[in-house]
């Protein structure tokens, strides 16, 4: 199961119940974060992230209300101890950002950041886990990410297993991960005999700051989930032009046009109040959308079918480091 967590849903500033983007994705142990807004680590406190998690960082591009919580994530995580290395994925800007910010914790921080200055294509591959940058269209170099979650072989099925007399054990592990084994005797054998059929990739698209546009279009083919910016409504489509953003209806039309399973509108601008006009414009072009909340969270099981829980509605539990 994979979680995707709302941790910031504003557009340029915070308003009383809307934090500065920042979108958290966890799954077996890993927490990938796309963006970073301004004071993230209170939301990483409530969304119960945990401090010491597999991590890394992917930000859109170097605008002040993506990535002014960075500074704060790494004296946090400095205060509290963290241990493992944290990746950050960005524009080149970002290294001297991260240096800068470093040069601020005054006890030192407690971890290796790595920062990736990277260009569009495939930038991050771990266990199941890929992301692929794609340059969109806003003012600069911004990047929208798309996310795949691939499992190496389908459901393992012991039966099988058995049949073919596979000693229980290291070899069970190794073929349930898409390993071949070779039993006494010389025998090979291969996932595909053991295992169902590999399941569709699960596929979360986002937009970062963006004009409508080819490769938002194309990331976004069959995605189960996109998460979009939509900072005006359609009255504004002029502010859109000129500032380089969208309408809640140019995703909509997006997410129809792209065969999209949910479509998540955030990063509206703070003139929108509770976000009423958005969401009836998204809807109106796109029936599966959603306005996202702060602490929303939205599952994905691994046939890709989503469930969406309302702030407040969870129990945080507290995560084992
Ligand atoms: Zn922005
Ligand atoms: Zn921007």
């Amino acid at each position: 199961m994979l979680e995707i967590i709302m941790l910031g849903t504003g557009g340029s500033m915070p308003t009383e119940n809307r934090n500065l983007p920042a979108i958290a994705v966890r799954y077996q142990g890993w927490v990938l974060m796309f963006d970073c807004g301004e004071d993230v680590q209170r939301q990483i406190d409530r969304a119960s992230l945990g401090t010491n998690k597999k991590m890394a960082i992917f930000v859109s591009h170097m605008h002040a209300d993506h990535i002014l919580g960075l500074p704060g994530l790494l004296l946090r995580f400095s205060l509290l101890g963290r241990i493992k290395p944290l990746n950050v994925y960005g524009p080149k800007e970002l290294i001297d950002y991260v240096k800068v910010n470093q040069s601020t914790i005054n006890l030192g921080t407690t971890f290796e950041t790595v920062v990736h200055a990277i260009e569009p294509g495939v930038i991050f591959q771990e266990e199941d886990l890929t992301v692929r940058a794609f340059e969109v269209d806003h003012r600069g170099f911004a990047l929208g990410y798309e996310l795949t979650l691939q499992k190496p072989t389908g459901e393992f099925i012991p039966e099988r297993a058995e049949k073919l007399g596979i000693p229980i054990g290291p070899m069970w592990s190794k073929l349930a991960a898409g390993e071949s084994v070779q039993l006494e005797g010389g025998k090979t054998v291969h996932p595909e005999e053991v295992t169902g059929p590999r399941p569709n990739p699960v596929k979360i698209v986002y937009s970062g700051d963006t004009r409508p546009c080819q490769a938002l279009r194309e990331a976004s083919k069959n995605a189960n989930v996109l998460i979009s910016e939509a900072m005006y409504t359609t009255e504004h489509e002029d502010l859109a032009e000129e500032r380089g953003h969208s309408t809640a209806k140019a995703m909509a039309q997006i997410a129809s046009e792209s065969n999209v399973g949910l479509l998540v509108l955030t990063h509206y601008s703070p003139r929108y109040f509770d976000g009423s006009d958005i969401i009836r414009e998204g809807k109106n072009n796109f029936a599966d959308t959603v306005l996202a909340r702060d602490l929303m969270r939205i599952t994905l099981d691994k046939e890709g079918n989503y469930t969406i829980t309302e702030p407040g509605l969870e129990p945080p539990t507290k995560s084992q480091d």
